[in-house]
């Protein structure tokens, strides 16, 4: 038998709706610290799609839309997402309860294909009405926090690595001791050694991971990881390309490198099928890849249920879905790798009130006020949105 989502009671009969109104939504252009470097480009902005969801009793839930270097990382732009939102999704949340974020999830994925980022945006928002009409932070939602810090690491630059071991430097002393370098841009063996010099001058001092983003075919990595682990590299994020989940199991049986599948792990069907093929060690989370908050969490259920660990992954968000991410991750047991929710550190300014996201450096903490537990800063909304 099919499950039949509408037949489900309106939560009305039990404490009270919560009517979807109206959703708005805002482009903004946010300068980013310094340039971010991926396999094939480099971002000197991020893009922003602010999201608010407005309720008949007067409650306004936000959530925030980023895809990491544009279309390039999931297909989707923010300009699309702000047009599908608004012409597509929105109008299959007005109306509804907002109190049933998870079904309102399911019916986004019912009459809209894919879109992930431009799902979780919205939804993220609906979670933040929940949040905010029951008076709970986004984590008690979800069943309680079972920590509320998490280590994040940071982002070191693609310059030659003396310059990068300089930025290292400054990090070490602020008390950071996890970081992440992208590769890829480069040929393997110009990478592997710069990746290498920095991997050995930080030994024992930090962990360091690196991302390919897929750039490397079966054989090149098979060359190159066992040069990367023997230099310290702890973790290797994403070697193959997102469709070779055979070929990166392989890789895993060959290499005592711990592998995380990001690309290769949107859905929670892709969850299952890594799981299955014993091809990651950690899976990388991110809600905006994922389509939201209630796919992250099937997720994270597979995840737990395969005996694989959890990474919190970012897109390079603001405060906003920086704060959202860290209630969902705060809320899984097993999100044991650490964490890149760096996004409002990388960013040279944020859009919240207060500085929220930041605690100490190398680490995030969980929002304790209503939903997201984040409130907007409306100056420096309407000094970044796009005109
Ligand atoms: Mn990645």
């Amino acid at each position: 038998m099919t499950r039949a989502p509408e037949a489900v009671p309106a939560t009305a009969q039990a404490g009270g709706s919560l009517l979807i109104k109206a959703v708005e939504t805002t482009v903004l252009d946010l300068p980013l610290r310094r340039p971010h470097r991926f396999s094939v480009q480099s971002v000197d902005t991020q893009a922003v799609l602010l999201v608010r969801v407005r309720t008949d009793g007067g409650i306004t839930g936000i959530g925030e839309g980023v895809v990491p270097g544009g279309p390039w990382w999931g297909g989707e732009s923010i300009e699309g997402m702000q047009a599908l939102v608004q012409g597509y999704l929105a109008p299959l949340l007005v109306g509804e309860d907002a109190l049933r974020a998870d079904y309102l999830g399911h019916r986004l994925n019912r009459f809209v294909s894919g879109a992930p980022f431009a799902k979780a945006a919205i939804e993220m928002a609906v979670w933040d009405a929940c949040g905010k009409a029951t008076g709970l932070p986004l984590h008690r939602l979800l069943g309680g926090a079972h920590r509320d810090t998490l280590p994040v690491t940071w982002a070191l630059g693609a310059d030659p690595a003396p310059q990068v071991l300089a930025e290292a430097a400054d990090e070490l002393a602020l008390g950071r001791r996890s970081f992440k370098l992208k590769m890829g841009a480069s040929p393997p063996g110009e990478d592997t050694a710069r990746i290498a010099e920095i991997a050995e001058a930080l030994r024992d001092r930090a962990d360091v991971a690196v991302d390919l983003n897929g750039a490397w075919d079966e054989p090149t990595a098979s060359r190159w990881l066992p040069e990367l682990s023997a230099a310290g590299v702890g973790l290797v994020e994403q070697p193959l390309p997102a469709w070779n989940v055979a070929g990166l199991a392989r890789l895993r049986d060959r290499t005592d490198t711990v592998i995380m599948a990001d690309e290769a792990l949107r859905t929670p069907h892709d969850a299952q099928r890594l799981a299955e093929a014993h091809a990651a060690d950690v899976f990388a989370l991110k809600l905006g890849k994922s389509g939201g908050i209630g796919a992250v969490r099937r997720i994270s259920a597979i995840a737990e249920a395969a005996g694989i660990g959890c990474y919190g992954g970012t897109a390079i968000e603001t405060s906003v879905g920086t704060a959202a991410a860290a209630h969902v991750y705060c809320s899984i047991a097993g999100l044991t790798a650490g964490t890149e929710l760096f996004g409002p550190r990388l960013l040279s300014d944020d859009i919240v009130e207060g500085n929220s996201a930041g605690g100490r450096v190398g680490e995030v903490r969980l929002e304790h006020g209503p939903g997201l537990g984040v409130a907007l800063d409306e100056d420096k909304v309407s000094r970044y949105a796009r005109r």
